[in-house]
């Protein structure tokens, strides 16, 4: 639920931190976009939603357990929630957005993100050092 959701949580800062340490420079939070996705590299059109797995139900994830009991509370609250998220990624997409999903369980292999990073938004160009957004 990103209405309820920190907007520094432990996994969305872990991959903060690596594309830091990788040259890359990005912007947070973009109001203006469809989600207000969490990571947005402007230039390149691309932004970076983190999701955790329990609320965005990452499918097949041990993480995305069902609570056994007041499923009546919180079936539609997943299905909302993932409703929600299938829309921001048509919208943003729809404006010529291209968007990785990062679930927070990936966040634990930090070298098979860290080449995923750096598949989807190409090596970090040397005008990324001085880009401010
Ligand atoms: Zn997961």
């Amino acid at each position: 639920m990103s209405r309820i959701r920190s907007k520094n949580t432990g996994p969305e800062m872990i991959v903060r931190r690596l594309l830091h340490k990788l040259g890359y420079r990005f912007r947070l939070h973009a109001r203006e976009l469809p989600g207000k996705p969490d990571v947005v590299f402007r230039r390149r059109k691309k932004a970076i939603q983190v999701h955790g797995c329990f609320w965005h139900r990452h499918s097949g994830c041990q993480d995305c357990s069902v609570p056994g009991s007041r499923q009546e509370y919180w079936l539609p609250k997943f299905a909302a929630t993932v409703a929600r998220d299938e829309k921001t990624l048509t919208d943003l997409r729809a404006l010529g957005w291209d968007v990785l999903v990062i679930w927070d369980c990936e966040t634990r292999y930090l070298a098979d993100l860290e080449k995923r990073l750096v598949r989807f938004l190409g090596a970090p160009a040397r005008d990324d050092l001085v880009q401010t957004g």
